[in-house]
């Protein structure tokens, strides 16, 4: 079987998310929307993607650009089995209700509530939970790096508590209108969201967090501390996230010493868009002292989570029930790992 997928909001998670589809073998992308003429109309013409208006007034204005537009969404929706919502967060709900008016399965992205599909999703931590189901929430890419990190440790060694701050980038590198560009701006929300989302995919985690923004547009970086339920030398803890997928340990020896040296090996590594869709964790700051477990890693914001949706795509089609096949398969497909 091959799953037709479309893409609704082809931006920055959208259009990555569909190429990702397109790399598989068991799934396709029957088509994409925008809301206006935008260079990503055009790029998402030139990839060969069938191109649908996501607004349906607005259709002349793509044919007013040159644009050949094949319908509106709701025509969309008749080709598909099931739609990533890469709209911007908060059309969630009125989404919801025009795929579920069409008998299309929904996925959403983190910008939304959990409320909104009450299963939330990390491939690692609780991919079972959206076997066979129709709406889900694929978590955001700071909730992503931390359950890929986390879960494995509490599945082995067992955690009392996380700590974890998340030093967040201020706006994706094309988005020039926000800030702040010479401040550092804490989350006065305390303790903030981050830990609630990470417990809609490891229920029982026991995690607080906090967050700045800092003006950075290329990685987040978390600084974690976690009690950890016994003693566990640094060296096992290395080990672990060594076989863990979608983990990348960095070293600060080898010249990695920032984000923007993690951004110029993704460069190197020849990854499409130079995204790295790993979570890179500094080999060198991994450290247990006791029972406590130290560690930083870095977040690529835009393309963590794109492995995330295809895995979601296989466990509510029902094509993959083993979660580690599917995310085997993924990384196989996009030279991940
Ligand atoms: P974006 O602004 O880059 O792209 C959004 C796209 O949706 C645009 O192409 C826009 O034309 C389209 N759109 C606008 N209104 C729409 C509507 N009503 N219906 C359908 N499409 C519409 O946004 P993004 O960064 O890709 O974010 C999408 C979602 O992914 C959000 O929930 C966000 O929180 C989440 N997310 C973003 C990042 C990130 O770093 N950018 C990371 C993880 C998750």
């Amino acid at each position: 079987m091959v799953v037709k997928v479309a893409i609704n909001g082809f931006g920055t998670i959208g259009k990555r998310v569909a190429d990702a589809v397109t790399a598989q073998d068991d799934m396709d992308v029957v088509g994409v929307t925008k809301t206006r003429p935008t260079i990503e109309a055009d790029l998402a013409i030139d990839a060969g993607y069938p191109f649908y208006t996501a607004i349906a007034d607005r259709k002349q204005a793509f044919v007013d650009a040159g644009i050949e537009v094949q319908g509106t969404l709701d025509d969309l929706l008749q080709e598909a089995d099931i739609v990533i919502d890469g709209s911007p967060g908060k059309f969630g709900q009125e989404n919801k209700d025009k795929y579920a008016a069409a008998g299309v399965k929904g996925i959403f992205q983190g910008g939304e509530k959990h409320d909104l599909t009450g299963v939330s999703f990390n491939s690692l931590a609780n991919y079972s939970e959206s076997f066979g189901k129709d709406m889900v929430r694929v978590v955001s890419c700071n909730t992503t790096g931390l359950c890929r990190t986390l879960y494995p440790v509490y599945k082995e060694y067992g955690i009392e508590t996380v700590y974890a701050v998340m030093i967040r980038r201020s706006a994706d590198p094309r988005d020039s209108k926000k800030g702040p560009i010479n401040a550092i701006e804490p989350v006065l929300k305390v303790p903030s969201h981050h830990g609630p989302d990470v417990q809609t995919c490891i229920h029982d985690l026991n995690i607080q967090t906090m967050a700045v923004k800092v003006p950075t547009t290329i990685m987040h970086l978390h600084s974690n501390i976690v009690e950890l339920k016994q003693e566990v030398p640094s060296e096992d803890i290395v080990k672990l996230w060594e076989n863990t997928p979608r983990v990348k340990l960095v070293d600060g020896g080898k010249g990695i010493a920032s984000t923007a040296q993690i951004m110029e090996y993704a460069r190197d590594l020849g990854r499409p868009r130079s995204d790295l869709n790993e979570i890179a964790v500094w080999r060198e700051g991994i450290h247990t002292v006791g029972k406590v477990l130290y560690y930083y890693q870095a977040i690529h914001q835009e393309s963590d989570v794109v492995p995330e949706n295809i895995d979601a795509i296989r466990a509510m089609m029902e094509l993959e029930e083993d979660n580690m096949k599917s995310i085997e398969k993924t990384n196989n497909a996009l030279g991940i790992n």
